[in-house]
């Protein structure tokens, strides 16, 4: 049988699950991304002609162009069928253009790869969304400008083959600026005090009070010493229970997931690299074979801001919940969640396609981190639609003298959506969880208490955390920049790159990434900052929503970013000369030996290059684990991102992509 038409769509595997759906009428082809793309070898972009870009066919992708063109030769009806997002909507453009007139050519989008979205999506085709191109090309071209002109002359200044770009250099700025904030922040000390009491009649149970207040102010308690004299005063006083209050808390399951949502969520608790996250959850949404050799996409669209849900997935949660639970656990109005301004209202937040489809009837068809994460989507999307948790909460006031203590205890009343979602994490909101199980015995107000031992204890202040994946990509999202489709592969780039290294999960700048950034903020500051930044990322959202001129974005940028760049190429200092100072002497000439970064990485030169040549390398302290080895671990710079290897190379040709553990910290520049 002759096909008729054809269904083009990014990947073999979405395209090997929409023909299931679809039926033998239609031949579905998979572009393998995009095809068509600004040159690599020049910036391709013409600021004299309305910035127009030189689009060329990407030369490895020649071939799949080539396949397509083939396999739709005698087939009139092309429907366009990537992803519903800018980058979707571009592919299928240059598609579009490089099939010419000879076809009718159709865009189709839908957020879920399930026989009924893509029925309806193929019933209701529609034109390419030129807003959507334009946001898209405005976005590559700034980026195109900015990491054309920054990275050349960063090779001049400091090393060839380094980086900048638009958002990845604030990115590692975030990174940069965490790290200054904790090597200034000085520890303050302070004391807190904890009264051991007792009742004296009836529960004779102990339990802890913190001092809170002191003559009605805030209790703060500089060292020691002071401490010492106020327990020695306290212990002057009798201990009388002056307040008792009942409260009750309310506990609200959260909105199901965004895709920064879900990234910060899988880091947390199921500690996933963003990376991983978005790798995994893209199999989900494009498609995975189960029983009967049925294939259908298990969630939504994994790239998006939005909290929307559809009405028959709403209904569907009910459905389930009601079964399952019993109605005390549906709220009497569904809960309705906000997306944050910005978000594209048309799509979908991240949850099940199916909402009945239980993640254990799934497990025999997934690996395990697949199954990890659909658990996660669908606890959290089912969870979002049940009833909030209700705890008890009474706080006991304790009064000796001036002294006022104060103790809390939380008791669960209702469970609500915590059957099904667990809000600790093992990290951020665990502390909440903390002040929970005990309980205050039974006490009434104008009652004495015995006071068994009062505990001082020595405290400082702590410096700000360095930021993981999880909290990275949130500090991102809240400062406005980047947008679903980019957290993860910002964060893959600043990485491989070698601006930033991930030790133990968190995230510190590397010497270069601190080099950069301070040469960038000096000549680049409107680049390097977040506001600017942010506004920028608006902008490209309000070309989306068509109601900003792309020409007007890109004219108000490019002169004053050129200006800056001439200016730079004029006045920014070059490493590659002065290198970075340091306390050791050159043993060839006695003069300073200074930083450079080469080809290979970081080394130490002397600083009288090129008359004295000495160098050496900068090792990582540890030893190369190859038996009878004896040489160093030095790290090196590939492609790929760092890794280490031996100074015996070529003798010893042991490499790694990290350092033993135990040796980690001391090395992390
Ligand atoms: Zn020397
Ligand atoms: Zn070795």
């Amino acid at each position: 049988m002759t096909k008729t038409k054809a269904v083009i769509v990014e990947s073999p595997a979405k395209s090997k699950t929409i023909n299931k759906i679809l039926g033998s009428d239609y031949v579905v082809l998979a572009s393998m991304g995009h095809i068509i793309d600004l040159p690599k070898s020049k910036m391709g972009i013409d600021a004299t002609n309305d910035f127009k870009p030189e689009f060329i066919v990407i030369p490895e992708r020649r071939k799949y162009l080539a396949k397509l063109k083939k396999e739709t030769k005698n087939i009139k009806k092309i429907y366009l069928a990537a992803d519903p997002d800018r980058e979707g909507e571009a592919i299928s453009w240059h598609l579009k253009n490089a099939f010419g007139k000879s076809k009718k050519i159709y865009r189709v989008s839908f957020d879920e790869i399930t026989a009924s979205a893509v029925k309806k999506a193929f019933g209701n085709p529609h034109d390419i969304d030129m807003h959507l191109v334009h946001a898209q090309q405005t976005r590559r071209i700034l980026d195109r400008l900015v990491g054309y002109s920054l990275s050349p002359l960063l090779w001049k200044k400091v090393t060839r083959g380094l980086s900048a770009g638009r958002v990845q250099s604030v990115a590692v700025r975030f990174v940069v600026d965490k790290e200054a904030q904790i090597k200034k922040f000085k520890p303050e000390e302070y004391w807190g005090i904890e009264a051991n009491l007792r009742k004296n009649e009836g529960e004779r149970r102990s339990f802890m009070a913190k001092l809170e207040k002191i003559d009605k102010k805030e209790a703060y308690i500089k060292n020691e010493k002071e401490a010492k004299k106020i327990e020695e005063d306290i212990k002057r006083n009798t201990f009388i229970v002056s307040k008792i209050k009942e409260g009750k808390k309310m506990r609200s399951p959260q909105a199901p997931f965004t895709t920064s949502k879900l990234q910060q969520d899988a880091f947390n608790k199921l500690h996933f690299q963003v990376n991983r996250t978005m790798r995994i959850a893209q199999t989900l949404y494009e498609g995975v074979e189960l029983k009967n050799k049925d294939t259908i996409g298990l969630i939504t669209y994994m790239r998006t801001d939005s909290v929307r849900v559809s009405n028959e997935a709403l209904d569907a949660a009910k459905s389930y919940i009601l079964k399952k639970y019993g109605p005390e656990y549906y709220p009497q109005k569904p809960n309705v969640y906000k997306s944050k301004k910005s978000a594209q209202e048309a799509h979908e937040s991240i949850r099940p396609t199916v909402p009945l489809r239980h993640p254990d009837s799934l497990k025999e068809f997934l690996a395990p981190d697949q199954f990890k994460l659909y658990e996660l989507i669908w606890k959290r999307f089912i969870s979002s639609q049940m009833s909030r948790a209700a705890y008890s909460v009474t706080t006991v006031e304790v009064e000796a003298g001036k002294y006022l203590f104060r103790t809390s205890g939380t008791k669960l009343i209702f469970d609500g959506f915590t059957v099904l979602y667990s809000l600790s994490n093992g990290s951020l909101e665990d502390s909440e969880r903390r002040k929970e199980p005990w309980k205050v015995p039974v006490l009434s107000e104008g009652e004495e208490l015995n006071l068994i031992k009062l505990f001082p204890s020595q405290h400082f202040t702590k410096p700000p955390a360095r930021y993981s994946d999880a909290t990275l990509v949130k500090a991102l999202e809240e400062a406005g920049i980047g947008r679903p489709s980019t957290y993860a592969p910002i964060i893959y780039t600043i990485i491989t790159r070698n601006y930033v290294k991930r030790i133990k999960g968190y995230l510190y700048p590397t010497q270069l990434g601190e080099v950069t950034t301070e040469l960038l903020v000096k000549h680049f500051p409107k680049i390097l900052d977040a506001g600017f930044t942010a506004k920028l990322e608006n902008e490209l959202d309000g070309i989306e929503e068509g109601a900003i001129d792309r020409l007007t974005v890109l004219k108000a940028f490019y002169s004053p970013f050129m200006h800056s760049v001439d200016e730079a190429k004029k006045n920014m200092k070059s490493i590659k000369r002065e290198g970075i100072k340091t306390d050791k002497i050159c043993p060839k000439c006695g003069k300073a030996m200074i930083i450079k970064w080469g080809r290979r990485g970081r080394f130490l030169s002397c600083s009288d290059f090129p008359k004295c040549r000495h160098a050496e390398s900068i090792t990582a302290g540890v030893k190369c684990p190859e038996p009878s080895c004896g040489g160093d671990l030095i790290e090196r710079r590939s492609k790929r991102g760092v890794f280490y290897g031996c100074t015996n190379y070529p003798k010893c040709t042991f490499t790694s992509r990290s350092l033993p553990k135990e040796k980690i910290e001391e090395t992390k520049q």
